[in-house]
């Protein structure tokens, strides 16, 4: 291996280093989080990285993606393309898939399903749940990453790394997922025209985006990829449940034990093809999803 990766193997061997080279990751959400994931997974010499977001970059997004650049069009400028760029930008020999579409798609799972490991960075809680199905049926490791920043007079910032690896553990039995809102966010279409009518226009799609800013992006993302790169590597197990409290500037590891009896962890773990995970996209929630 050429001098590229020296400072790397002084910290975790040549064999760390060809670990990562041989590992294919996905990204599930190249934005604020997933631009982050995407620069330092192709630094650290990755050899094959999948993309998968359905959105084009938005002006708003220009406050913290690393993948965007001022000649970049709005619109008119997929998410994926610019993740892309940057990746070849590092290093051109760095296999890269792209899948313009909902992660709840034929052609996210294909990519997701030909990983060893899954990030996702994405904002609903529909879109965790299935990522968490779909890992824990194909037994891929996921990395559910996602920061937080309330203002106000309760001001709290920071955010999340929940690792799922090997049934032991989820965001579902680590209390990290809103089940009645994942549930909702999977409801067919016509659960979904009915209460549509009953309740009105949901919040999420009045468009009221909440805070992201660069920086509390970063440390989540860095705590994501370092968890990845010790268990990748062999330095040692991922943390379960690693917690950013940036207003209290803290970063404290969960020692809760995962519920023994998760339905995720227990009776999906390593089923395959018999969890029929494909209802979701048969069931066309995919259009819902980000
Ligand atoms: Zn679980």
């Amino acid at each position: 291996m050429n001098s590229r990766y020296d400072r790397n193997i002084r910290f975790f061997g040549e064999e760390g280093q060809q670990r990562l080279r041989n590992a294919k990751v996905t990204i599930v959400g190249v934005g604020g989080v997933g631009s982050h994931m995407t620069q330092q997974l192709a630094l650290l010499g990755l050899g094959s990285i999948a993309l998968i977001d359905a959105e084009e970059l938005d002006e708003t997004n220009r406050n913290r993606y690393v993948t965007a650049r001022i000649s970049d069009k709005i619109p008119g400028t997929l998410k994926v393309d610019i993740g892309e760029r940057l990746i070849n930008e590092i290093d051109p020999s760095i296999e890269v898939i792209k899948v313009r579409d909902s992660v709840v798609s034929d052609g996210a799972f294909r990519a997701i399903l030909r990983s060893d490991y899954v990030f996702g960075s994405v904002d609903s809680e529909g879109a965790r749940l299935v990522l968490t199905e779909l890992c824990s049926a194909y037994r891929l490791s996921y990395f559910d990453v996602a920061s937080d920043i309330e203002p106000g007079d309760r001001l709290r910032y920071g955010g999340r790394v929940c690792a799922a690896l090997r049934g032991e553990g989820c965001l579902v039995c680590l209390g990290q997922l809103d089940m009645d809102e994942a549930r909702r966010k999977l409801a067919g279409p016509e659960a979904r025209k009915l209460r549509g009518v009953i309740y009105g226009v949901e919040k999420q799609q009045l468009g009221r985006a909440g805070p992201s800013v660069v920086s509390i992006n970063g440390v989540v993302a860095s705590l994501a990829v370092t968890e990845f790169m010790v268990g990748a590597t062999g330095i040692r197990e991922p943390n379960r449940l690693t917690i950013y409290r940036g207003n209290m500037g803290r970063v404290l590891v969960s020692d809760d034990a995962p519920k023994p009896d998760c339905f995720y962890c227990k009776s999906v773990w390593g089923q395959g093809e018999r969890a029929d995970t494909q209802r979701y996209i048969r069931e066309g929630v995919g259009a819902f999803l980000r």
